[in-house]
């Protein structure tokens, strides 16, 4: 091998260091699932009748992506063996599967997996063997078990015919450990017997044939029973028991009858092998002879060509170099053209030095310098294939580091988003804290004006009762006392009458005090309606009233307004509960300049004792000085 197992080392610990995680942590999900289970069933029964039509079948109850990738890479694999054409609908499919479901490896290793089965139908084996170790490195331990189980299995033998020892001995310890954990008994005894050819490969041939022996142990199935045999007898023969493998390989022969075309070619051709090694070249050119008459070279040309290496090694053994030298001449073109090299470059060896022995010198010479030649092809051959593991190594190490950016980035997008979410959630709080705010001091405004109002109000109210009389609602005295030093204080004229109901203690007495309160309201009532607004009438005292005429025009019309008033009250009975009665005013009256405060005192005094005459010339009637047209005392009398 060419590449120095450092490298590989190092190799090996990027590729896993970032696909897989500990063994310990891998053992957990071994267990197949219910839908691998069905799978299972379908694709290991070999004598089912068509297990396309029963995996077609089970497409319908999948949804999840790495249960879709398992089927649809088995539905690759048997469309694609079934019809020998390539199944473009599936690939496509699967590459979907693979694009949407970036998170797990299962999608990428079976797609990788369909396009080998494709590559089967015409590729190379070198690539292969590529797509082979793209599938297998490609897996991780989130992937399904029956998947990691299968593409391990199948990388080992890819890997062990490409000579990678170690690789192949991985993957096919974790074939195993799957299989065992399913009790898959028919899958271990198949795994183990890949793992005694690996074995043998390294030499340890007791421990090789003890594997066998375990694999046989549990291996049912009779075609299994049969390749464990053979291998039995292949590391008996590797580790030189020639006697035991030939017992072994003629005990196969036996029980495989002589139409058992497969078990025949292989156990003659070993049997050959161990003739040639022990020298019975008799025995050989018997064996061989027959053996090539039996193969048909077009079906089977690379046994045809092995066989016929081994009659000419046989013949050339038993001096016959005329018929060996075109027989083997024609196994070596058949190997060149196929590339088979790493079973014709020691054949070649073989075949000089046997040349040699036999004094063929020339033709040594030339054969040795062909195996030179060649080997140095197969040198090149193995450090391609190298590179190939290499290379899918590091690609698929570049995609797990491309899975992990991509899964950063998308991480570093989260937190962006979730940042920007933070901030709009933060800007609507705010705004709601200042909607909340205004609402608040809207609100409390609201309510201050509503308070203002009402202390208003009630201002208002306790201006006005302080203002007015209760029960009558005029004037009181107290407002008038304000209202009057105004009034003197801007002068003019005004006319003052001093109003008293007659004989109002009879009502009271005669009715009640209720009755009497009730004339006290129609009484003022009735005067305040024939006052204008800038007059006033003011409740005086128990049932008297004193009322303000500003500017009277003339004597005649103050006459007239103070016949109206006594008219008014006089003219009208006033309506009680049960009765209605007639009530009658007298009043005092005169004309005042307003000035001072002594003016309306001896106005007051003036008018109380025009009261009083009123009252005494018989009541329902006004009495005071007007001073026109004569400064003499005025009596005026109701209108009938
Ligand atoms: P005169 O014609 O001489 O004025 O006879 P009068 O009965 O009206 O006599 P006077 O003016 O002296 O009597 C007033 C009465 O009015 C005395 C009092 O009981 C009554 N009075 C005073 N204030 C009220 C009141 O608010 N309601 C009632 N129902 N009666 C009142
Ligand atoms: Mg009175
Ligand atoms: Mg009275």
């Amino acid at each position: 091998m060419v590449v120095s197992t450092k490298v590989k080392n190092a190799l090996a610990v990027l590729v896993l260091g970032i696909s897989t995680q500990t063994a310990a942590e891998n053992n957990a999900g071994l267990k197949f699932s219910a839908f691998e289970q069905r799978i299972w069933q379908i694709v290991q029964n070999s004598s089912a009748e068509n297990p396309l039509t029963l995996l077609q079948a089970l497409a319908t109850d999948v949804t999840e992506p790495a249960d879709q990738a398992l089927l649809l890479m088995h539905q690759c694999r048997l469309a694609v063996r079934q019809s020998q054409q390539p199944q473009p609908a599936l690939l496509q499919h699967l590459s979907k599967l693979h694009q949407s479901d970036t998170d797990r490896a299962t999608g990428a290793a079976a797609l990788t997996k369909c396009q080998q089965y494709h590559a089967m139908l015409d590729a190379s084996s070198n690539q292969i063997l590529q797509l082979e170790n793209t599938a297998y490195y490609g897996l991780n331990a989130s992937d399904g078990p029956l998947m990691q189980m299968w593409l391990s299995f199948d990388f080992a033998n890819a890997a062990m015919d490409a000579g990678f020892v170690d690789e192949a001995l991985q993957a096919i310890e974790r074939s195993l450990s799957i299989a065992r954990q399913n009790d898959l008994s028919e899958w271990v005894s198949e795994s183990l017997g890949l793992l005694a050819l690996l074995q043998s490969d390294l030499g340890q041939y007791q421990q090789a044939l003890a594997t066998v022996q375990q694999g046989l142990a549990q291996a049912k199935d009779p075609l299994n029973r049969e390749t464990l045999q053979l291998r039995q007898a292949f590391v008996l023969k590797q580790a030189k028991h020639y006697d035991e493998a030939l017992a072994a390989y003629q005990q196969l022969l036996y029980q495989a009858g002589p139409d058992n075309e497969q078990v025949y070619i292989t156990a003659a051709l070993n049997i050959s092998a161990i003739y040639q090694a022990t020298r019975r070249h008799a025995e050989n050119l018997q064996l061989t002879a027959q053996l090539l008459q039996r193969l048909d070279k077009t079906q089977d040309p690379y046994s045809f060509a092995q066989a016929a290496t081994l009659r000419a090694i046989a013949l050339l053994s038993n001096d016959q170099y005329q018929a060996a030298a075109p027989l083997f001449t024609e196994a070596q073109q058949w190997f060149e053209q196929n590339e088979w090299l790493v079973y014709l470059v020691p054949t070649l060896e073989q075949w000089a030095d046997l040349l040699a022995q036999k004094g063929y010198f020339a033709e040594a010479y030339q054969a040795s310098q062909q195996s030179k030649q060649l080997r140095d092809q197969l040198n090149e051959q193995r450090r391609l294939r190298d590179a190939t593991l290499q290379n899918a190594q590091l690609e698929v190490a570049r995609q797990q580091q491309a899975l992990l950016e991509s899964r950063q980035a998308h991480q570093q997008v989260t937190a962006e988003l979730a940042r920007k979410e933070f901030e709009q959630r933060s800007f609507q709080l705010i705004v709601a804290s200042l909607m909340l705010l205004a609402l608040t001091i809207l609100w409390a405004y609201v309510r201050l004006r509503q308070a203002n109002q009402a202390l208003a109000a009630k201002n208002e109210e306790l201006d006005y009762e302080s203002t007015h009389d209760p029960l009558t609602k005029v004037f009181n005295r107290r407002y008038f006392n304000q209202f009057i030093q105004q009034k003197l204080a801007q002068g003019g004229e005004a006319l003052l009458l001093l109003i008293d109901i007659d004989h109002f203690k009879k009502v009271n007495d005669t009715y009640g005090h209720h009755a009497g309160d009730q004339v006290l309201e129609i009484v003022s009532k009735r005067l305040a309606g024939k006052l204008r607004d800038i007059d006033r009438i003011i409740r005086w005292g128990g049932e008297e009233f004193l009322i303000f005429i500003e500017k009277p025009t003339d004597s005649t019309n103050a006459a007239a307004l103070v016949q109206r008033l006594l008219s008014e009250v006089a003219s009208t009975p006033v309506q009680l509960a049960h009765t209605q009665l007639t009530v009658t005013i007298s009043a005092g009256f005169s004309l005042i300049t307003l000035s001072d405060i002594q003016a309306l005192e001896s106005t007051l005094n003036q008018i109380d004792e025009s009261l009083y005459r009123a009252k005494t010339q018989g009541r329902n009637q006004a009495v005071g000085l007007l001073p026109q047209p004569a400064q003499e005392l005025l009596t005026i009398q109701p209108a009938l």
